[in-house]
């Protein structure tokens, strides 16, 4: 897969995204992570990415030109599956969003800075816009490398253990199992019995009992759900 991001902050994304699964996944050819400064878009000396906003707020806003004349030039590789934007107001990244992206053979994320991008690019150019949550951070970038995180841990052979991704949180509709590891006893805390039995069978039903309470408690809507879709 690839991934190419367009940003007015290259540094603020290659820490988060050169590391871990990430970065082996990059390191396989997994998944080939391009990241772009905004500003080898522009003509001018200043290398200008961005005007003041019309009207009375305060605050400047990304230009349009750079961002079109980058998405066109980039183009120049092949079509992009999606060109998504970040957006406090858009999509809430989710599990199966994910899923879906990391579907896609090439994707574009142009990350927002400032008070945001010139509305002609959200509607003529970007064909989805994601939102990590509903709090407003200073620019797209974290919502970027979060999502290329949650894509890159689905590529396959990106994660050793080829089913691990799949025993996450949210992939079967319900959140993960407790987990535990050595020493079986710590401060007088045991771990399960069930879990040091060697029983695989019944080890993945007190998982699965396991998951369907801590889904029920911690996420009641979610259970619902789950429980409406006619599984157990
Ligand atoms: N004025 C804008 C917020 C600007 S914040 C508004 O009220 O919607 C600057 C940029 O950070 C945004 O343009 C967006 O690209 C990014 N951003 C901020 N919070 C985000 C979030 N929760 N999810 C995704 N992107 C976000």
């Amino acid at each position: 897969m690839r991934i190419d991001i367009l940003t007015v902050l290259p540094e603020l994304l290659e820490g988060p995204l050169s590391h871990s699964i990430v970065q082996r996944a990059r390191d396989k050819g997994i998944l080939d992570l391009r990241i772009h400064s905004l500003r080898d878009y522009t003509h001018d000396a200043r290398r200008t990415v961005d005007d003041y906003a019309y009207g009375p707020d305060a605050g400047m806003v990304l230009k349009p030109e750079p961002v079109f004349e980058a998405v066109e030039a980039l183009q120049q590789d092949g079509e992009f599956g999606e060109i998504i934007y970040t957006s406090p107001d858009g999509e809430t990244l989710s599990q199966p969003l994910a899923n879906t992206l990391s579907l896609k053979g090439r994707i574009l994320i142009i990350c927002g800075h400032y008070k945001g991008i010139d509305h002609r690019v959200r509607e003529h150019l970007v064909t989805r816009e994601v939102s990590i949550g509903d709090y407003v951070l200073s620019g797209g970038e974290l919502p970027a490398a979060v999502m290329v995180d949650a894509i890159a841990r689905l590529l396959p052979g990106a994660i050793g253990d080829e089913t691990s991704a799949l025993s996450d949180s949210f992939q079967d509709g319900l959140v993960a199992p407790p987990a535990y590891t050595r020493p079986a006893e710590y401060r007088g805390w045991e771990v399960p019995a069930i879990l040091r039995s060697g029983n695989f069978g019944e080890i993945a039903k007190w998982q699965h009992a396991q998951a369907l309470a801590r889904t029920k408690a911690l996420r009641p809507e979610m259970y619902q759900e789950y429980m409406a879709g006619g599984e157990e």
